[in-house]
């Protein structure tokens, strides 16, 4: 580990500034950015959120914030421990894939409780047409009868 990512992780981190937008991917690699290690998400004072090894990397190239160009510097920036952020941890990811994967379970669930339905539906639109029919096959008899007696 190189002595200045140290130099980061005692700063204190910055608040979320403005929007509750959080960007999971860094606009340099446009990879995502994780929730620690080499790419870890930060900050510029701008609020500008940049993976860690891309905005140092930019920063000694340029000393502005290349959204906003804001002048910056390395030791401008703050590393981001929000919540949010850990959606691409390896745990989380799990978490989110077994959710769709319910979802996707609960979906099939209703296509097949709506499948039932429907199949009663039909069975109840047969059963009033042969108690439609019946009915008037014995308003026919009923009539008959008036008819020959
Ligand atoms: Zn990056
Ligand atoms: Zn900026």
């Amino acid at each position: 580990m190189d002595p200045d990512y140290r130099n980061f992780n005692s700063g204190t981190t910055a608040p979320l500034k403005g929007t509750d937008e959080v960007v999971l991917f860094c606009p340099i690699c446009s990879d995502g950015c994780s929730p620690g290690g080499d790419h870890h998400i930060c900050c510029l004072p701008c609020g500008h959120m940049y993976g860690l090894s891309c905005i140092k990397k930019w920063l000694e190239r340029s000393s502005k914030c290349p959204y906003c160009l804001t002048k910056s510097r390395v030791k401008d920036i703050r590393l981001l421990y929000t919540t949010q952020v850990v959606a691409i941890d390896g745990a989380l990811q799990k978490k989110v894939k077994s959710l769709e994967a319910k979802c996707e379970k609960q979906g099939f669930e209703l296509f097949k409780k709506e499948a039932e339905w429907k199949k009663k539906e039909d069975d109840f639109c047969k059963r009033n047409s042969q108690l439609k029919f019946t009915f008037m096959l014995s308003n026919l008899i009923v009539m008959c009868v008036l008819i020959f007696t």
